[in-house]
């Protein structure tokens, strides 16, 4: 269990960077970057590879030890094999993990594992063709699933399938997506759809939770608890169907939330660090590190920021709430 790195002001560990590299992305989700109306981050706000670097550097010297690649569509920005090497370099840094959207995959996958990363979650909302263009904006289900056996044959393990679950777009397939896992090695991980962004389509109509998710793949047979590994593998709650080769996770970021154990930091496109998905608090490292303020500054913002970590995103208080910034510009 990994127990290194500085803790917050509730004793937590932050050990666990999600970092986003773009707010561009190749797909428009419906939950998340509707096709119309967006404003991308100018490209001079977006951080160069060699200034996330350098952050990356001084989070490690504050502690984190795992960083989680993702944006927007990370495989989308230029250079991202060389990048992914140099950060592949860095010192203290114990794994480098990355949430795509799979469209890119097939052809930069055999790169990513060259780089050491092993660990691979993909998101993909259905299996039907037809219905990932309407959710996605993209009639691009075939890249995707081939990106994904690709992976499989790269021996990527484990491969998690991110499924953000939504009543009457996607919940019929609740069930194909946990078979999935029964004759394929992967990890499905339903995920709660989150209030986040201003165009994100949330509704309580539209909501369903883990506990109904796991009531209808109970009627599948048998579901056995996997117990977690690591306190790095995150806060999903972990199932097996007999004989499955695969797991199936449930994700209940607001019905379950995990913010107990959560150990996460995230540095957004724009060089912005944001302890809590939901809290619209920010510290804007770009900005000192741009007018040379030093990096006894720098690691002082990062203490901050972790010090200062929200105890709980509250979400649930006063009825679910948007948090401004769009996940795609947050980072996944
Ligand atoms: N482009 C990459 C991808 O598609 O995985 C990485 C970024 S994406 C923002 C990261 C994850 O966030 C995806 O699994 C996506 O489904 C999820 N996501 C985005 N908006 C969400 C929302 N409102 N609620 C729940 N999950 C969301």
């Amino acid at each position: 269990m990994e127990t290194t790195g500085q803790t917050d002001n509730n004793n937590r560990v932050i050990n666990y960077l999600r970092l986003s590299i773009t707010d561009r992305c190749n797909l428009s989700c419906m939950y998340c970057m509707p096709v119309d109306g967006i404003d991308f981050i100018p490209h001079e706000n977006i951080l160069r590879y060699e200034e996330i670097l350098h952050l990356v550097r001084l989070t490690v010297g504050k502690g984190i030890r795992k960083i989680r690649l993702t944006g927007g569509e990370p495989l989308v920005r230029k250079g991202f094999l060389g990048f992914l090497k140099e950060l592949s370099h860095v010192e203290g840094l114990n794994e480098i993990t990355l949430t795509t959207n799979g469209v890119l995959l097939k052809d930069l996958a055999a790169g990513i594992k060259e780089c050491g990363v092993n660990r691979i979650n993909i998101s993909l909302d259905s299996l039907k063709r037809e219905r990932f263009a309407r959710i996605t904006g993209r009639d691009m289900f075939d890249q995707v699933w081939e990106g994904i056996e690709e992976a499989e044959l790269l021996g990527f393990d484990p491969i998690k399938i991110n499924v953000v679950a939504m009543k009457g777009v996607n919940d019929d397939e609740i069930r194909d997506f946990a078979r999935l896992t029964v004759a394929r090695p992967y990890h499905v991980r339903f995920i709660e759809h989150m209030p986040v962004g201003d165009n994100n389509r949330w509704n309580a109509d539209s909501f369903i939770s883990v506990l109904e998710i796991y009531n209808i793949i109970e009627t599948m047979g048998k579901l056995t608890s996997v117990s977690g590994r690591s306190l790095l593998d995150g806060p999903a709650q972990r199932f097996k169907l007999e004989g499955a080769k695969g797991e199936i996770g449930l994700i209940g970021a607001l019905s379950n939330h995990f913010c107990g154990i959560c150990n996460r930091l995230r540095l957004t496109a724009d060089g912005h660090i944001r302890s809590c998905l939901f809290s619209d608090e920010e510290i804007d490292v770009k900005s000192a590190l741009r007018n040379g303020e030093g990096d006894e500054r720098i690691l002082d913002m990062i203490d901050t920021a972790i010090k200062n970590k929200p105890l709980s995103h509250n979400l649930n208080k006063a009825g679910p709430r948007n948090c401004a910034r769009r996940m795609s510009a947050i980072g996944g």
